[in-house]
Parts: structure tokens; sequence; C-alpha cells
């Protein structure tokens, strides 16, 4: 399985890195890509990816939106030239904390989607409350042959049809997935088909049911992995060959 969105570089994981890398693997979860949020972010999710053989992005999540670079392009163009890189992201928009303002918001996002567009590499989005205003700037930046996810996806069936038949984008599923109170992402996920999602952990965020309120870490993706079994009545060996496949391609990892 490939934990498609992980923070396994955050300080949370000073302590036991190696022991956390090593239950992922022992659990199956042969593949990370480790996910920066904003430039030092990212200098540290390259620098993980490379110590352990994993993949990374980088990118400006929109928290810190208010902090990127005026030239982005210019910015992150170092980053593409090591191979650990393979997607654009964190970026989007969060209207739930709006820890930025949301014109610069959606700068970065718009600046971050045209690297992602001249760079041809795959997208990672963040979206929290703020699926019009995402999907408006969708239609005037995205084109064909572009590639992205909406990571932690946790809207409805609705919210997901549009982002998979318009854009053609891919569903992350993380513990959101176990939690009582995500029903509406249950039927997004049942709406939509295997075929279009991957898993994901966040971590060390929103670990799944029966971790909920510990810290995350990526072998808890199996927890995921036999929820959407369940949901889909899949076999669990379904589920990480479609998840595995989807984020291989998505990602090109061949
Ligand atoms: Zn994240």
């Amino acid at each position: 399985m490939i934990d498609t969105h992980a923070h396994v570089h955050d300080k949370a994981f000073d302590s036991d890195r190696d022991a956390v890398i090593e239950r992922a693997r022992a659990a199956g979860v042969e593949r990370m890509i480790v996910v920066g949020c904003d430039l030092t972010d990212s200098d540290g999710a390259l620098a993980c990816a490379r110590r352990y053989g994993l993949h990374a992005s980088a990118g400006v999540h929109p928290h810190e939106a208010k902090d990127a670079p005026e030239d982005l392009a210019s910015a992150f163009a170092p980053f593409f030239e090591h191979r650990e890189i393979v997607a654009i992201g964190e970026t989007g928009l969060d209207y739930y904390y709006d820890n930025s303002p949301r014109g610069a918001q959606q700068r970065v996002l718009r600046a971050q989607m045209r690297i992602a567009r001249e760079r041809k590499l795959p997208a990672i989005f963040h979206l929290r409350n703020a699926f019009d205003d995402f999907v408006a700037i969708l239609r005037e930046e995205w084109r064909d042959g572009m590639r992205g996810v909406i990571h932690c996806f946790t809207g409805d069936a609705l919210q997901a049809r549009t982002y998979v038949e318009e854009f053609g984008l891919k569903l992350g599923i993380g513990g959101v997935l176990t939690f009582k109170s995500a029903q509406p992402v249950r039927d997004a996920a049942r709406a939509i088909g295997i075929q279009h999602l991957m898993l994901e952990t966040d971590c060390p965020y929103l670990a799944p049911v029966p971790h909920r309120g510990q810290r995350n870490e990526p072998a808890f993706v199996t927890e995921t992995a036999a929820a959407l079994a369940d949901l889909l009545a899949l076999d669990l060996r379904e589920v990480a060959e479609h998840t595995t496949r989807t984020a291989a391609a998505l990602f090109g990892l061949g």
C-alpha cells in the first residue's frame, strides 16, 4: 500500500522516526509521499524522503499562503531537480481556519496550479469549507492532462462527483472515513467507487479508529483500508491493489 499523504518529517516523529517507518513497512505500507507545507517544510520533507527512500512533494499550504514567496515558481524550481519530488502541494483553500487572508490563499493556489501544469506534476489539494471558490478556480486554471488529488476528502457525494467527473481528480481517503460522524464521506466513497480513491494518513493528524486521538502514523493506513473494504464489500487485497495502482499512476511511481 501507499500512504499518499504523510508528514513523517514532522517533529512529532523526531524521537522514533526509524521505528515508525519500519512499522509502516512491516504493515505493508511500502511507499509514502512525504508532504511539504511551505518552503522550509518542503526542504524537510525532501530530506526525509532521501534518507528513507520515500517520495515527497513541495508546496505551500493555504495556512502559510500569507508568507509565500512572491515568485513561487522560482522559489520552488530547485525542488523539481530531485527525483524524490513527485507532486506539488499541499496547496488549496482553508476557509475554516482562515490562517491566511483568502485573497492570498487564492493567489498562491493559482500559482501552484500553474507550476503543476508547466512541470506536468500532480497537485495535492487541501480544502476546507471552500468548495465553491475552489471549483471556480479549477474551472479557470485546470487543463486537460492535469492530475491531482483532493487529500483527506471530507465532502459529500455531490462534491466528490464534481471533482472526479469534471476534473478527473482522485480522492484521498484517510482516518476520517472511520469516524462515526463521517457518513457523508462514506456515502461519497461508495458513490465514487474504488477506482478513484487512494489511501492516506495525513499523519501525525487524524488517526483512524481505534487510534483516534493518538498520534497517527503510516502503518495505520491499514485501518482505513479495512474500513474501506468493509464499506465497499471488497477484499482488503482488492482495496490495496486498486488504491496502489491509482496512486502509482497519479504520482508516476512506476
Ligand atoms: Zn497534510
